[in-house]
């Protein structure tokens, strides 16, 4: 090659390295600057981003990686999100209600597991009212040392303030979207707003809340992430969840694509270095499309493992979407394997319950 245009070439290359890494330190990240970094392709950028995520984490979270013990303890649904295989409308799907008394051992066994956060997960279920709901987490915060988060979709005000004093501490609600026309067509013409009422709400109360989206759905462009990262930003998450959509069969996403494991990571990345002392899972659906998805998203800014710990046969009928990570596992050889991974890259699982890194700063304030 000619050596002027070999030594211009250099010097464009030097340059955008320098901005990269200016950008990749910069205490505030513009929309324009995030779309910029979400859109990095080329792996040695790719490569750099993840490296200054994984330093942020380290720095404000240091580097343990907690595990959150989910228990999905039912699949009935009321709602219809066009996304999900739990949908009210997928008849093929086989329905089931854990009974209180088998939740509350498994939450006992996963708690002497040394796991200290258990989620109670299910689809928008009203069998399980507000006393039910309250009784079981009353009945675990006795029987075990551990935090409890809610993720039972959008329930009523009432009620978050019932389970919050019968001792649950923190709600994970995923604003799925920040684009408010996609979320009224994902949600049958429900709104966003009303959505980010409730995080309001349970913030008020005193949950400590998570939320996030789903990278990849049906009409979503690099815009919108951009936009759901600086939406977690504004409700203070103590929580942020990145995951990539995967198509579930008999619902009407089935024959759409899943989302992209890369961008998934840099969105990951990129929302470490935006949101800072944020808790963020490398999620089951990255280690579902991805051998080792949850490597790669521990090392790309998360700190935190979601196991499935729900027992047999339930587990496996949970279906979110087909072929979830882990789901032949039983609890303690899925400890010994998520210790394994964890160990692997030098990062170790925590004793603690793993409360939100904000919780100190919101006390003094
Ligand atoms: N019903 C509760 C709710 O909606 O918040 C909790 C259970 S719901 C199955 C938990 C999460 O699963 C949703 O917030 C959504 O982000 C995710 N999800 C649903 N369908 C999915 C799919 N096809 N691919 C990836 N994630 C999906
Ligand atoms: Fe039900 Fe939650 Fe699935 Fe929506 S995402 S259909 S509320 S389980």
């Amino acid at each position: 090659m000619h050596r002027e245009l070999l030594e211009i070439l250099q010097n464009y290359n030097t340059k955008i390295i320098m901005n990269l890494k200016e950008l990749l330190h910069k205490n505030e990240l513009t929309k324009e600057e995030i779309i910029f970094l979400l859109n990095l392709i080329d792996k040695e950028d790719q490569q750099r981003l993840f490296n200054r995520a994984d330093e942020v984490r380290s720095f404000y979270c240091g580097d343990e990686v907690h595990l959150r013990g989910i228990i999905d303890f039912s699949n009935y649904c009321e709602q219809n999100c066009l996304y999900c295989g739990l949908r009210e409308d997928n008849y093929k799907l086989t329905r089931y209600r854990m009974m209180p008394d088998e939740i509350i051992e498994t939450a006992r066994v996963i708690s002497n597991l040394g796991i200290f956060t258990i989620v109670l997960q299910s689809g928008e279920d009203y069998y399980f009212d507000t006393d039910l709901i309250a009784y079981i987490i009353y009945q675990i915060k006795q029987k075990a040392n551990v935090a409890i988060t809610l993720s039972l979709g959008e329930r009523g005000f009432d009620e978050y303030r019932a389970w919050k004093f019968a001792g649950a501490d923190r709600y994970l609600l995923k604003h799925e979207t920040a684009n408010p026309k996609l979320y009224s067509i994902y949600h049958k013409k429900q709104k966003l707003e009303d959505r980010l009422s409730h995080l309001r709400f349970l913030r008020t109360v005193g949950y400590q809340i998570g939320s996030g989206n789903m990278i990849g759905i049906p009409m979503q462009t690099v815009e919108d992430i951009a936009d759901d990262i600086l939406l977690c930003k504004e409700l203070d998450l103590d929580m942020a969840a990145f995951g990539p959509f995967i198509p579930s069969p008999h619902t009407p996403y089935q024959n759409k694509k899943p989302g992209n494991v890369e961008l998934t990571l840099r969105t990951m990345a990129v929302a470490r270095i935006v949101l800072k002392k944020v808790h963020i899972p490398a999620t089951t659906a990255l280690a579902t499309l991805d051998e080792e998805g949850r490597i790669k998203g521990l090392n790309a800014g998360a700190n935190i493992v979601m196991p499935d710990l729900t027992p047999s046969p339930y587990r496996e009928q949970y279906l979110i979407y087909p072929d979830r990570k882990c789901i032949n596992d039983n609890p303690l050889s899925c400890k010994s394997c998520l210790q394994l991974q964890i160990e692997s890259i030098g990062r170790k699982i925590s004793n603690s319950r793993g409360d939100s890194i904000k919780q100190k700063d919101r006390l003094t304030v």
